[in-house]
């Protein structure tokens, strides 16, 4: 049987219902305490699941439902790590924020996200991604009092995720990711290239379900907004990083294409990889026509192939209201079929 091409995916986060967290904003608190907490994430994830499968999104996230933020909602789990004396730190090169800090050896006591994929496993036939920060990025959002060494630690923790990753794999996963917003620092190129890749690799090190690393423009908060507006007329961070990946063991890569400023003849860059073409707009509140969903992957299969693209959102959706992601997916999904249906066509041409 063929492959379902331009299988539909989520950078990873959906917003949370307002009883579970406040809504529109990042690093909301939880609302729910103790139990009532435990049951109000796993009943937050099963909605994100259905309305995925509602919408008719192919690989499935949990929406990020147990953690309040893609990186320090691992954190929090880990030994070695100080979450009450908080440091401003400025992060990404962007804009700052109360970070944690490294105080002794990084351990992990336990696995953290088993019981998230058990329960996403449980409730979806689909095939399931599952998102970990990459190791460069949980680098860049602490400070370091310990290790006083960026490469090591970022390699401890790459020792760390790779224990995670490969329970989440035994656990049924079929796509990991790692999130590696800080990969399209202008600053950090020369650390992507020295360490940040070896960092990657090992976290994936072994693992047999397809691995993937995502690389945005953030989320649609307002820094981000204006650091965009400082990138001039052509976005060319992929250009440095992408050629590093696509010799690197990382199947999949997922980055950010609609209404940025990123020249998607630079996804040819990435050659034999699959990639995550970003066809939805996390920083704005207008829901994308099925039509403008379509343009934008008719416009990626110009440099891959339609059995590699997976049309997917530019970055996680937690900051919007949920009206907005819930149309969002739906947009997502409609644009995909228009380009599959063309493609079935233009195939059955091709056999007359
Ligand atoms: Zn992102």
């Amino acid at each position: 049987m063929s492959k379902t091409l331009l299988q539909t995916t989520i950078a990873g986060s959906l917003p949370k219902p307002a009883w579970l967290a406040q809504p529109n904003q990042l690093w909301a608190p939880w609302l729910p305490e103790g139990e009532s907490l435990s049951e109000a994430k796993r009943d937050a994830t099963r909605l994100a699941v259905r309305d995925q499968e509602r919408a008719g999104i192919d690989i499935l996230s949990d929406g990020e439902q147990s953690r309040r933020h893609f990186v320090t909602g691992y954190l929090e789990h880990l030994k070695g790590i100080d979450f009450e004396h908080l440091v401003t730190m400025h992060i990404r090169q962007r804009y700052d924020a109360r970070v944690p800090q490294v105080v002794g050896p990084i351990v992990r006591p336990r696995p953290v996200h088993s019981d998230d994929v058990r329960l996403l496993r449980a409730e979806t036939d689909h095939p399931i991604k599952f998102t970990l920060p990459g190791p460069m990025t949980i680098v860049d959002t602490l400070h370091d009092a310990y290790y006083k060494d960026r490469a090591r630690l970022a390699m401890e923790f790459a020792k760390i995720l790779n224990r995670e990753a490969r329970e989440l794999e035994r656990l049924g996963v079929n796509v990991i990711q790692f999130d590696e917003p800080a990969f399209n620092v202008d600053a950090y190129v020369d650390d992507v290239r020295s360490w940040g890749i070896e960092a990657l690799e090992r976290a994936a090190d072994g693992l047999k379900c397809k691995t993937a690393v995502h690389i945005c423009y953030g989320y649609g908060i307002q820094a981000n907004i204006e650091w965009k507006k400082t990138l001039g007329s052509q976005w060319r961070q992929y250009e440095q990083t992408f050629p590093l990946i696509a010799r690197s063991k990382i199947e999949q890569v997922s980055l950010e294409c609609h209404n940025s400023k990123v020249p998607l003849e630079l996804i040819g860059l990435l050659k034999g990889k699959d990639v995550m073409v970003g066809a939805i707009d996390v920083a704005t509140e207008r829901v994308e026509t099925p039509e403008e969903v379509a343009r934008t992957i008719r416009a990626a299969l110009k440099f891959v192939a339609p059995g590699k693209l997976y049309p997917c959102t530019n970055c996680g959706m937690v900051p919007l209201p949920r009206a907005v992601a819930l149309g969002k997916l739906h947009a997502l999904a409609a644009g995909a079929r228009i380009v599959r249906a063309e493609l079935a066509k233009a195939a059955a041409r091709r056999k007359r």
